[in-house]
């Protein structure tokens, strides 16, 4: 018999939650109990960086098993520019880009000071928030890396709400009203980011207000959806398309056949904070006979035709940006990155990782999923799209009429 305090990942409960157990039904005994909760303690540590100069917080983070080279690659996610040559300093001493912080028991934040004169935030982005019916100003926000998730967190702690419409105040229940938010005609996406408008000006956001489902339901793919997925492999890249990697900060190019778990690729994003992410897993697909439709997108983009590409704001099925051709393919890719910026830069063109929503058009299938967890354990979109039991080496076009839940 299996005890399951044993199964109980400690680690991941809150922390008054953990007790001192002692159980007679198995060997969870106090010992055992203290060495996991070592682990813990050694598992995720609060990280600031300060300007060394100025005093000004550049990071607040959780990192989990931190070196001095996470925080680095904190910092340049976060946009923090020269982040990948800085002088980075712990009680005033230079540790190596492989020591782990130092542990500084639970509560604690380690301190990292930023010594390099360059330190500088990335470029705060405005946003005017404006209704798209009527175009009154709702709300004006400062977003400090531009991403959608701050301007939605600032509308919520501005308790922004539609205009003239019933909230309970005239004796009506009180409604939740969820909001679409739109840049031009492009709906934003949790994850997305945002820049200053053309002129410098700030960027104007249109909101759309819906009443809030209870629980959200598939939204059905668009009849359009069946001709984007010909029967054979379904969504891929050839081996002899080329991503971009950064070795040493400098950009390399990669055959796909040629990149490995690990390697940091371009995404093709405009959001500095979001320029690279690392190979989380490579999904080889053996293409059945040996050939397979694919479509040219420029002399390093070769893509199964259809796999989505961005156009403008728009993603498209490459079959519906050149012509499919019968081409002789021993193996096909598909990657997955770490973290939710699911896009890869390949000979030029943004390309669908696995993981990303692509629009109505391509609706909500498996290839919004991901079978790899991003980094924080209690991540609200990997809750809903992480999905380790998926093998995207096997999807057949028939199962992409399955449809699953949105985020
Ligand atoms: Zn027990
Ligand atoms: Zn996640």
């Amino acid at each position: 018999m299996f005890c399951s305090h044993l199964l109980k990942p400690l680690w991941f409960k809150p922390r008054q939650a953990r007790t001192r157990e002692q159980h007679q039904c198995c060997s969870f005994n106090r010992g055992l109990s203290l060495v996991l909760r070592m682990r813990a303690a050694a598992t995720r540590v609060n990280v600031e960086v300060h300007a060394a100069r100025t005093g000004t917080v550049l990071l607040p983070a959780e990192l989990i098993h931190p070196t001095m080279a996470r925080v680095r690659q904190a910092l340049e996610n976060a946009g923090v520019s020269g982040s990948m040559e800085a002088k980075l300093l712990i009680d005033g001493q230079e540790l190596e880009d492989s020591q782990l912080l130092p542990d500084f028991g639970k509560g604690h934040t380690a301190v990292v000071q930023f010594a390099t004169e360059a330190a500088r935030l990335p470029e705060s982005v405005q946003v005017e928030v404006r209704e798209a019916m009527t175009g009154e100003l709702l709300h004006e926000a400062t977003l400090r890396l531009g991403l959608v998730s701050e301007l939605r967190a600032s509308l919520a702690q501005a308790s922004v709400g539609p205009v003239g419409r019933p909230d309970g105040t005239d004796g009506a229940p009180a409604k939740e009203w969820e909001m679409t938010l739109l840049l031009g005609e492009v709906v934003l996406q949790s994850d997305g980011c945002l820049r200053c408008g053309e002129d410098g000006g700030p960027a104007v956001v249109h909101v759309v207000w819906g009443e809030a489902k209870k629980t959200p339901t598939p939204r059905p793919a668009s009849t359009r959806s069946s001709h984007c997925w010909p029967s054979g492999n379904t969504n891929c890249i050839t081996g002899d398309s080329v991503a971009m990697v950064l070795i040493g900060g400098k950009e390399m190019p990669r055959l796909m056949e040629e990149l490995r778990v690990g390697d940091e690729v371009l995404t093709g994003s405009p959001c500095p904070s979001q320029r690279q992410r690392r190979v989380g897993r490579i999904w080889r697909s053996v293409v059945p006979g040996g050939k397979t439709e694919v479509v040219q997108l420029s002399s390093d983009c070769r893509l199964t035709s259809n796999h989505p590409a961005i156009t403008g704001d728009r993603w498209l099925p490459a079959a519906s940006l050149g012509l499919p051709v019968l081409s002789p393919e021993e193996f096909v890719y598909g990657i997955e990155l770490e973290g939710h910026v699911d896009t890869i830069l390949i000979g030029g063109v943004v390309c669908a990782g696995l993981g990303v929503y692509c629009g109505p058009d391509f609706g909500w299938n498996v290839y919004t999923r991901k079978a790899i967890h991003c980094e924080d354990l209690s991540c609200n979109k990997c809750k809903i799209a992480f999905d380790p039991s998926i093998d995207f080496n096997s999807i057949k076009a028939s199962d992409l009429g399955e449809m699953y839940t949105p985020y």
